[in-house]
């Protein structure tokens, strides 16, 4: 099927895709358990993985189809080396308006002022524990206080608004509820709290470690400052904020477990070594890197974009009894 110049990115639901995850490594340097096994990782070679001029043509060819929004993400994308160099050649792609980083902040204090400078324009990162003990027992690795050097860079360097994106574990992490929030608070981040989701190598996901964004709500509002409702102007956003009520900054829960956003979802990603995926739970994957690796046309790669789209089902369905976790885990899609 050939697909005409400029066509937008709907689906059979009508949501229209507008923001594109771009995964640019599946290499890490921690541990998340509930992310990455500990031991035996098997990477993608690194022939395998997409070059920046090919993630370049796959976006050029995307924003003519209305994607608009990148984020960069893997992995940990600040371990792929010359990652600024990436988002300068992103930059210039005609319709892309903004370009945005996942990074869990170990490498932020060397390479904030170079993402700056190549235009990255948002920065989201990743921090669960304040405490050295429990970052330990998460990433099993140390390091709580290089990502908070590496936030304290960003900012330095003119960073604004950024996100703290935190996976709450029950029965684990209850302790770094308040400390999490009081930091971002104090030093104006805007905290988002993430369910666990089934996403983990090592397949231990149970239901009971959800903490659910309602339960964090409820201790937030207790034992911090209570909330208020505000306004979701832009639905497509994964996060449902509050305001503090004392007015201190604002606070998000993305809770894809206990209540999926599938139906407002305008995302497609692109793993590391170039399989377009049109949900983190889905089980099929179109081939772009097939396509730019044997003379595909952009043409050819409009329609695998087109096929992602229009075989996007209705939601994750993690609710249903027949529900199977994908075969990769988070670091091998890009989260
Ligand atoms: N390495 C970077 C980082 O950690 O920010 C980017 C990639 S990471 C896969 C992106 C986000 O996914 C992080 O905020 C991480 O906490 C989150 N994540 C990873 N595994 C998850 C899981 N099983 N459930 C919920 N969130 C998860
Ligand atoms: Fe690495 Fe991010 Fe996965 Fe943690 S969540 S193991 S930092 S890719």
């Amino acid at each position: 099927m050939s697909i005409e110049p400029n066509t937008p990115l709907i689906d059979r639901l009508g949501r229209v895709h507008t923001s594109l995850r771009i995964s640019v490594t599946d290499r890490c340097n921690i541990r998340c358990f509930y992310c990455m096994p500990l031991e035996n990782v098997r990477f993608k070679p690194r022939d395998e993985l997409l070059t920046f001029e090919e993630m370049t043509r796959v976006v050029r060819v995307a924003a003519e189809h209305g994607i608009t929004k990148l984020r960069l993400t893997g992995g940990e994308p600040l371990v792929r080396s010359n990652l600024a160099h990436l988002i300068r050649m992103l930059k210039e792609v005609p319709g892309i308006q903004e370009i945005a980083l996942t990074t869990n902040g170990i490498l932020l204090t060397d390479q904030a002022a170079d993402l700056k400078s190549a235009g990255l324009d948002r920065l989201n990162v990743s921090l669960d524990a304040m405490s050295e003990a429990m970052f330990e027992r998460i990433t099993r690795r140390q390091g709580v206080q290089k990502v908070l050097d590496g936030i304290a860079a960003a900012q330095a360097v003119g960073f604004r608004n950024i996100r703290l994106n935190a996976v709450a574990i029950q029965n684990l992490t209850e302790c770094e509820i308040v400390p999490l929030a009081n930091f971002a608070r104090e030093n104006d981040l805007h905290l988002r709290f993430i369910e666990f989701m089934p996403l983990d190598a090592d397949r231990a996901w149970d239901k009971n470690q959800v903490l659910s964004g309602r339960q964090l709500r409820e201790i937030i509002s207790r034992e911090v400052a209570p909330l208020r409702d505000v306004d979701r102007p832009d639905k497509s956003q994964p996060a449902v904020d509050y305001d503090y009520a004392d007015g201190r900054q604002r606070i998000g829960f993305i809770n894809s477990v206990t209540e999926p956003f599938c139906g407002t979802c305008n995302r497609l990603r692109i793993t590391a070594e170039g399989q377009l995926r049109n949900c983190l739970f889905g089980t099929e994957e179109w081939d772009a890197r097939q396509v730019l690796r044997n003379s595909g046309t952009d043409a050819d790669l409009s329609a695998r974009l087109h096929d992602c789209v229009q075989a996007k089902k209705p939601s994750h369905g993690m609710d249903s009894p027949e529900f199977v976790p994908p075969e990769r885990a988070m670091y091998q899609i890009g989260g």
